[in-house]
């Protein structure tokens, strides 16, 4: 690990500005990912900057019947809280696939956001990786794939996105709160957050340099059944090789999001109108312009199957 300098920020702007002024400088709160690539010396800030102190780690109702979830909510205290479960139960669901019980007991909800990809090349500090070292090239494409997108790659890179929070915060159109380094605020659309590789792959999110997470908003329950299905290699512990997490009201109608496909969670607002027609019509819209790899193919297949099954569990 590369020696580096720490400090406690005292308020959320503050940190923000410390963070746009000191060239890299991070922000640390659970360290649940960042520790991890920083003794494998893929991650070398010279700083950081410690939010725990913050006071971001409540759950409050919003005036429009939503609820706002602080940037510093642990992902066991928000699977928990009385009022997810059962207004966001996807949500909930989605939390509890991932990682593990202690893991969940540090990581935060921000950081849960910004976690970066499990392409094992990217952790193979011998291989090139246009994510860790821009320009370098990217080893998983013609490498081994089994794991990575299907939707949305580029020529620069196919890695998708960890979160299975993230997932559910698609289907449920939050949106992410920040503070920038000048001190101003600004709402980011969960759908706009974060980015496709394109050539940029390292750009992951839509965060200017400095930028904080304060918190992620809830709009008001849409009510229906909350299935979240994570399809991967063992029955715990395991990041998803694809998972589905999906909204169904009575009529069948709904929303559905999917984990494990893309470098960002995968929705198709306009493939939803067809969900009370089934999971074939649904993801013959969702999967439509997929490039698969030929290791990673079954994934088009698993995603059929796998909404097929999570469809006729809403439907009981
Ligand atoms: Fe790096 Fe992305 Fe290629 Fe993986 S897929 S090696 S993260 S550039």
């Amino acid at each position: 690990m590369r020696p580096f300098t720490y400090e406690r920020a005292h308020s959320p702007a503050e940190a923000a500005a410390l963070a746009s002024r000191t060239e890299g400088a991070k922000f640390i709160a659970g360290g649940t990912n960042l520790l991890d690539l920083m003794k494998l010396e893929i991650e070398t800030p010279t700083h950081l900057i410690d939010v725990n102190g913050l006071a971001l780690d409540k759950i409050e109702p919003t005036p429009d019947g939503g609820l706002r979830i602080g940037a510093l909510v642990r992902n066991t205290d928000l699977a928990a809280d009385e009022r997810v479960r059962r207004d966001y139960a996807l949500l909930t669901r989605a939390l509890l696939a991932g990682a593990s019980g202690q893991l969940r007991n540090k990581a935060t909800t921000a950081g849960n956001l910004l976690q970066r990809t499990r392409c094992p090349y990217f952790y193979d500090t011998n291989q090139p990786c246009n994510k860790r070292r821009p320009g370098s090239g990217c080893a998983a494409i013609g490498g081994f794939s089994r794991q990575l997108a299907v939707m949305g790659t580029s020529e620069a890179c196919i890695a998708t996105h960890p979160s299975d929070m993230a997932v559910a915060l698609r289907a449920l159109d939050a949106t992410v709160e920040t503070v920038r380094p000048d001190g101003t605020m600004r709402s980011i659309p969960i759908a706009e957050f974060h980015r496709l590789p394109g050539d940029t792959p390292h750009i992951e999110t839509a965060l200017a340099p400095g930028e904080l997470i304060t918190a992620v908003t809830l709009p008001k329950p849409l009510g229906g059944t909350h299935v979240y299905r994570k399809v991967r290699d063992r029955a715990s512990y395991a990041f998803a090789l694809i998972s589905v997490g999906a909204i169904v009201r009575q009529d069948g109608s709904g929303r559905v999001a999917l984990g494990g496909v893309a470098h960002k969670p995968w929705r198709v607002e306009a493939a939803e109108a067809d969900m009370p027609r089934g999971a074939k019509a649904v993801t013959a819209q969702l999967l439509a312009g997929a490039r698969p790899t030929q290791q990673n193919a079954f994934k088009l297949r698993l995603v059929e199957r796998t909404l097929d099954a999570v469809l006729n569990e809403a439907r009981g």
